[in-house]
């Protein structure tokens, strides 16, 4: 399904223009649902947990990505990492693509086997396995895994004796925002042991396997990784190995993925052109989830910072620029979303009172604990946009004025800070909703249930039509 998918795009002639289009539709689409999902909202008689903070997700989007993936690494298969975001429509959609899928634990394969997804399109890729889940994953038919000590190719040995194993070598990934290389990975000297002992306890050792790091941003990590990877493969030969999966990882993002694309397909066909015959296969997440989804939070109290109040230092990197990702929403139904100084009805002139001096504290339903659990875990920096409560949504700032806000999640906890410092030209009110794009990564699936708020938020899905026969 794969091949077909790529090759269909090269014939479809979807590139840059549909790509950028189709952000621009995706943000329409978007916008209109939020509209329609928060309209439905009784916000004055409505009970506990109608006003909660809700995604929305567009599917248009993932696909969008998928074509951009095949077009540009048509031949590297994608196995979508689970973890990133295992919404199981959005898994179902990646399986309908024709994807792989990266599992890192029992509950993670089940939920791909469940779909209907064949075992051969899984790979375990978790270095340290638990021993019940690798006799789990072995009756279950999962057998790519990867290992990276000698531990574990016992563990392997005793539990999971079929296993095609990947060997996961360290990388440089001290560019990422999450780097994985302190606790995963063999040092390249420590390689040859393990294609060793392996042998000798008669495991399959079938390629090498590696992770640049999450939200990677140096393309030339690709570069060494791969050809460390070519090394590891040569020894893997020697040591009598039938080396034939390379697994690229994942690390790709929205921002730098074209970039980041180039370098390794030139590594790849300096090391692994076609002709080797070796099966490239990755694991990205953060690159088909994060776009797709937007998140809805409901402002549910404001506090006014008297001047003279000490001002919130906040965790690093808290402080955010509302203007540093302008762009446009075209949307039909919310066509008095305002893009720039031009506020329509809204009366510039009585909400310039005051200006140059307001400063508020916002407390929204969703925080730390929640959603913005990527703040911590992920080190994102979500841009908080307003969506009024009489609907006019603020997208991008431009107007000179600046009102000062510190921005807050639910909890009890002070640490529960989305945002210690954000200006916005608009005045923000208990009752109005802000809304925080690419939200898709690392978001709900480490969101908690601290103070008994809850974990699990609605998704609303759009785009689903992007794949014909596809149905939610
Ligand atoms: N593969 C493994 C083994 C990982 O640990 C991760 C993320 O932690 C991923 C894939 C997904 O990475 P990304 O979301 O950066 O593509």
């Amino acid at each position: 399904a794969w091949h077909d998918i790529a090759e269909d795009q090269t014939t479809i002639a979807y590139p840059d223009d549909v790509l950028s289009s189709g952000r621009e539709r995706s943000r329409g689409l978007i916008a209109d649902a939020l509209k329609s999902r928060i309209d439905a909202v009784d916000h004055d008689e409505c009970i506990p947990g109608e006003e909660d903070a809700f995604f929305v997700a567009d599917l248009g989007e993932v696909y969008r990505q998928h074509l951009r993936w095949a077009r540009h690494l048509p031949n590297i298969h994608p196995h979508y990492a689970v973890k990133c975001n295992p919404a199981p429509q959005l898994v179902r959609f990646l399986a309908s693509l024709g994807t792989g899928f990266d599992c890192a634990s029992k509950s993670e394969i089940d939920l791909v086997l469940s779909l209907g997804v064949s075992p051969d399109r899984i790979v375990y890729a978790q270095p340290v396995k638990t021993n019940s889940y690798l006799t789990y994953a072995k009756s279950r038919g999962v057998k790519q895994m990867t290992f990276d000590n000698t531990d574990e190719l016992r563990k392997v040995a005793a539990k999971c004796p079929g296993a095609e194993l990947l060997l996961r070598i360290t990388t440089d990934d001290s560019a990422a925002l999450c780097q994985l290389s302190m606790k995963f990975g063999a040092a390249l000297k420590d390689c040859p042991k393990l294609l060793k002992l392996a042998k000798t306890l008669g495991l399959n050792v079938v390629g090498v396997a590696f992770h640049v790091g999450s939200g990677a941003s140096d393309p030339l990590a690709f570069k060494k990784a791969v050809s460390d990877s070519k090394t590891v493969f040569n020894w893997g030969h020697d040591y009598g190995h039938e080396m034939k999966i390379l697994d690229v990882g994942g690390g790709f993002s929205d921002d730098s993925f074209d970039d980041m694309a180039g370098v390794l397909r030139a590594e790849l066909d300096e090391h692994f052109p076609s002709s080797s015959g070796v099966r490239i296969i990755a694991e990205p997440g953060r690159y088909y989830a994060a776009t797709a989804f937007t998140l809805a939070c409901h402002v549910i109290a404001r506090r006014v910072v008297e001047s003279g109040d000490v001002e919130f230092e906040g965790p690093e990197g808290s402080v955010r620029s509302v203007d540093d990702k302008a762009g446009e929403i075209v949307s039909p139904a919310a066509s008095n979303m305002h893009n720039s100084g031009d506020h329509g009805a809204f009366d510039l002139a009585e909400e310039r009172e005051g200006s140059g001096s307001e400063s508020y504290m916002l407390y929204l339903n969703d925080g730390v604990y929640g959603n913005f659990s990527s703040i911590m875990f992920d080190h994102q920096q979500p841009i908080p946009r307003v969506l009024k409560a009489d609907g006019r949504f603020f997208y991008q700032i431009l107007t000179g004025r600046r009102i000062t806000y510190s921005i807050w999640g639910p909890t009890c906890d002070g640490i529960d800070c989305i945002s210690s410092r954000v200006e916005l030209s608009e005045k923000v009110e208990v009752g109005d909703w802000m809304y925080f794009e690419d939200m898709g990564a690392y978001t709900m699936c480490s969101a908690t249930r601290f103070n008994g708020f809850p974990d699990g938020h609605d998704v609303v899905w759009v785009g689903a039509d992007a794949l014909p026969g596809f149905g939610l």
